[in-house]
């Protein structure tokens, strides 16, 4: 594998993949590797991992350069060919290709809930590169309002409706916000209630700010069997002799 770059520990390598719409095979950048999550990775309330660079981000999906089809990287067929050889996935600005990803999602049809988390990584990647955002919240927006009003879509409505909530406080649109936050079902969407309170807050204070995610919460969400059993030793915790 050509090895393209280092992001303090996140590789990028270029990859050969094969089209699955035109059967192209073409050379894009991949994440390589990502190092695991623990509950000191920096995230924010929209739940989402902070990335180093715009480049990560984008390096998740890839785009066809001979029938411009964009999906997630990782759903592209792996080819042998040497990736060195091969046409290049066109250059187009980071954040952009989650625009020709949405495009193409529309053409195959894909559910619009698809569409809306491509979206939100739009408007990720857009923050990692410092480019403009509000666009993509605008469309994320639009995105979930149509997915959730399709009542045969059977998924956890209630994340999707926290992050349309989060979604409309960062766009300032903190009536819609609240009204969202306030159908999250905490033990539904597997999220703590003290979290939706807390961005609820925000909203009803006007806060339209992205809010990094307190270390306490991402280990209730994402390490929820480990948050378990430090409550269950808490008694023990507690009896431990404080002197040292
Ligand atoms: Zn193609």
């Amino acid at each position: 594998m050509a090895l393209l770059m280092n992001i303090e520990g996140i590789i990028i390598g270029l990859k050969s993949l094969v089209c699955p719409t035109c059967k192209q095979i073409f050379a894009a950048p991949m994440v390589d590797y990502l190092p695991e999550m623990n509950v000191m990775t920096p995230m924010e309330t929209d739940l989402h991992r902070v990335l180093p660079d715009g480049i990560v981000r984008s390096s998740m999906v890839a785009i066809c350069p001979n029938c411009v089809y964009t999906w997630w990287s990782t759903s592209f067929e792996l080819s042998d060919v040497d990736p060195e050889s091969l046409a290049k996935a066109p250059e187009v600005e980071y954040s952009k290709k989650f625009a020709h990803a949405v495009f193409t999602g529309r053409k195959i049809q894909a559910h619009s809930i698809d569409r809306a988390v491509l979206a939100l990584n739009g408007y990720w990647c857009a923050r990692e590169c410092g480019a403009e955002t509000m666009r993509w919240l605008t469309l994320a927006a639009q995105e979930f309002v149509t997915a959730l009003s399709d009542e045969e879509w059977y998924g956890n409505r209630d994340r999707f409706h926290y992050l349309l909530a989060e979604t409309y406080r960062l766009l300032g649109d903190f009536k819609n916000a609240i009204k969202e936050y306030g159908r999250v079902q905490a033990d539904y969407a597997k999220l703590p209630q003290q979290l939706i309170d807390q961005q609820k807050t925000y909203a009803m204070r006007k806060w339209p700010d992205p809010v990094a995610l307190d270390p306490s919460f991402v280990r209730i969400i994402y390490f929820p069997e480990e948050w378990e059993k430090l409550s269950a030793n808490e008694e023990d915790l507690i009896s431990v002799p404080m002197n040292f």
